[in-house]
């Protein structure tokens, strides 16, 4: 975990790793050049007071701007939303299953357009981007994370392919996977996937944030990532989430309030829309859908996690 968070070291080798293997160069470069003092501002002050520090002033690190989307014409998902996000700053996003929380991840990967608005990435319109510039500055934890038939090292460095072995152990560690591996016959070299080892839900919801830590991205993307751990793994491999992505813009969607009461912000989505958006504390004060979610989970905290089709 220590290691996790010594971010220059890490950012360095894997931004040289990914440079190398995938070619987009420049953006990575330029990010190397500008990123440093921040990233050494963020171990000085201590992460508040350098968010808040890069919070203030410039271009938001995301915008989402009047975003009108819909997977078909006669139903609208996303209606009409604005939000910007802070450089550095973490955004959960809660609401019930279906008000469009995953889809607004997928228009920020331009995996689906929307049909008006658009998304800036630093004041930029992402369909200016091209699109390995755009996935290259974004790690994504999706649902459900696609495994290779490779070994668990080569699934873990998927997106960072000439990642070393330290760093593989050292991501695999930040998302309490490692000792998992050690205990099997040929660890980080043993064949996962359809032919191989299964893994259980909670094993690849760690392995795909293995996966994210180890690419060290500027965007942390993150889809219920925890939604299959049990609440004692789930709270270890939040904190190596949160030591992880210290400075780094970070969207995470998820249903236990336990885990988005510490973003710096929280938004309830429904049907496409912010109902509602403030800090955990703002939230709770208010009579709003947020805290009526809240006392409906703390008071239910004894009963198992209800299911969600998310
Ligand atoms: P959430 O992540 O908040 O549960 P989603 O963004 O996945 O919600 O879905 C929002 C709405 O879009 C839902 O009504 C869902 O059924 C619909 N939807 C999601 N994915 C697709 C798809 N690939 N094709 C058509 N409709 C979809
Ligand atoms: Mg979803």
């Amino acid at each position: 975990l220590l290691q996790m968070v010594r971010p220059l070291e890490v950012l360095g080798s894997a931004a040289r790793d990914l440079s190398r293997s995938i070619g987009f160069v420049r953006p990575m470069l330029d990010f190397l050049r500008e990123e440093p003092e921040a990233v050494v501002a963020v171990s000085a002050a201590g992460p508040q007071a350098a968010r808040v520090g890069r919070a203030a002033g410039g271009a938001p690190a995301i915008r989402f701007e009047g975003l009108n989307f819909g997977y078909t014409p006669d139903k609208r998902v996303l209606d009409g939303l604005d939000l910007d996000v802070a450089p550095g700053l973490t955004v959960a996003i809660v609401g019930p299953s279906g008000s469009g929380k995953s889809s607004l991840l997928r228009l920020l990967l331009r995996l689906y357009s929307p049909q008006s608005g658009r998304i800036l990435l630093d004041g930029q319109a992402i369909d200016t981007l091209r699109l390995d510039q755009l996935r290259g500055q974004i790690a994504l934890v999706p649902q459900d994370a696609a495994l290779l038939h490779a070994s668990i090292a080569s699934n873990i460095a998927l997106g960072a392919p000439a990642a070393d072995r330290e760093s593989i152990v050292r991501a695999a560690r930040a998302a309490q996977l490692h000792q998992l591996i050690v205990s099997l016959p040929d660890g980080y070299d043993t064949l996962i996937g359809e032919r191989g080892l299964k893994l259980s839900g909670g094993e690849r919801q760690r392995l795909a944030i293995a996966r994210a830590l180890l690419r060290s991205p500027r965007i942390f993307l993150l889809d219920e990532p925890t939604s299959m751990l049990d609440s004692r793994t789930e709270a270890e491999v939040m904190l190596a989430i949160r030591e992880a992505t210290v400075g780094c813009t970070t969207l995470i969607v998820a249903h236990r309030l336990s885990t988005v009461m510490h973003a710096d912000e929280i938004i309830f989505l429904s049907e496409g829309r912010i109902l509602e958006r403030g800090s955990h504390t703002d939230l709770i004060a208010r009579v709003g859908p947020y805290a009526q979610l809240w006392r409906h989970q703390v008071k239910g905290a004894t009963a198992p996690p209800s299911p969600h089709a998310g």
